[in-house]
């Protein structure tokens, strides 16, 4: 069984983590810029980060035999900080490196003003960039936030197929799925979306343009979530090109849009800029 993870917060986790993963049959990440639960306070923690997902993650992800890529914006819970927000004047120069796959995750948290600026503006440059987009919607006022959504999204120069709606559930995939957009929905340990329900959308709206992620990160969370929702798929009757279908060609298929995914983990070199996974040198 071979596993891609369209959106988990690799930063977050250990090296146990990548090991664990790769033994449950995931070969590919996306790895979505996101906040860090403490707020930054200058772009440079943005730069210093985004150059992390470029550069070190992937390198540690291809120790473990995992490629890596990443979405690269400003996040919608910080695009409410004008500490902040210089960072969108920034974007171009990130969005033109070979592994960023997406602009993300953009989107609504608490859907202020601010926040419909940034989503606009990053709608925009995924369009320039001729990039897709991954979207989150928030997780109060779910059915509110997904119409706003669809609807800036319909007012920018980014078709709906290319824009992937995620952390959808029972009360907002029908409308996802009416919009034309790529659907996505993060399976987490004790809330939100679990594996039973997941089957139970499977069953109501089918496997197309349907992609499952953990949403991993620093919160409580489990990065082997995909392999969970796949075992539970097989239990409940779905055949292994099904779950093939959901776990693996659809999100090949969605972050293909970009042409940068490269799905060969290639350069297993020691180091990067002269830093080694091991400790005490190698
Ligand atoms: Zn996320």
């Amino acid at each position: 069984m071979r596993i891609f993870d369209p959106h988990i917060h690799m930063t977050s986790r250990t090296t146990d983590d990548y090991q664990a993963m790769y033994a449950s049959g995931v070969r590919a990440v996306v790895e979505p810029a996101f906040w860090l639960g403490q707020p930054r306070t200058s772009p440079a923690s943005f730069f210093d980060y985004f150059d992390s997902l470029l550069g070190w993650e992937p390198f540690r992800a291809a120790q473990y035999g995992i490629a890596h890529h990443c979405t690269i914006a400003l996040n919608p819970k910080e695009a409410n900080d004008p500490r902040c927000t210089p960072v969108l004047a920034a974007l171009p120069r990130y969005l033109v490196k070979d592994n960023v796959v997406a602009v993300g995750e953009i989107g609504y948290d608490s859907m202020t003003p601010a926040e419909d600026t940034a989503l606009a503006a990053q709608l925009q440059l995924a369009a320039d960039h001729e990039l897709p987009a991954l979207v989150h919607t928030p997780h109060r006022d779910k059915l509110a936030g997904l119409r706003r959504t669809i609807d800036v999204v319909r007012e920018s120069p980014l078709p709906l197929e290319r824009v992937l709606i995620d952390h959808l559930n029972e009360t907002t995939v029908k409308e996802a799925k009416d919009s034309g957009c790529w659907l996505g929905f993060s399976v987490y340990p004790d809330t939100k979306m679990d594996e039973e329900r997941m089957i139970a959308i499977l069953r109501a709206v089918g496997p197309e343009k349907v992609l499952v992620n953990s949403a991993a990160d620093w919160g409580k969370s489990d990065p082997l979530k995909t392999r969970k929702v796949a075992d539970a798929m097989l239990a409940a009757g779905y055949d292994e090109d099904d779950v093939d279908l959901v776990l693996w060609r659809n999100p090949v298929a969605f972050y293909g849009l970009s042409g940068r995914l490269v799905l060969d983990v290639a350069g297993t070199e020691a180091t990067h800029e002269g830093n080694s996974i091991l400790r005490g040198g190698a």
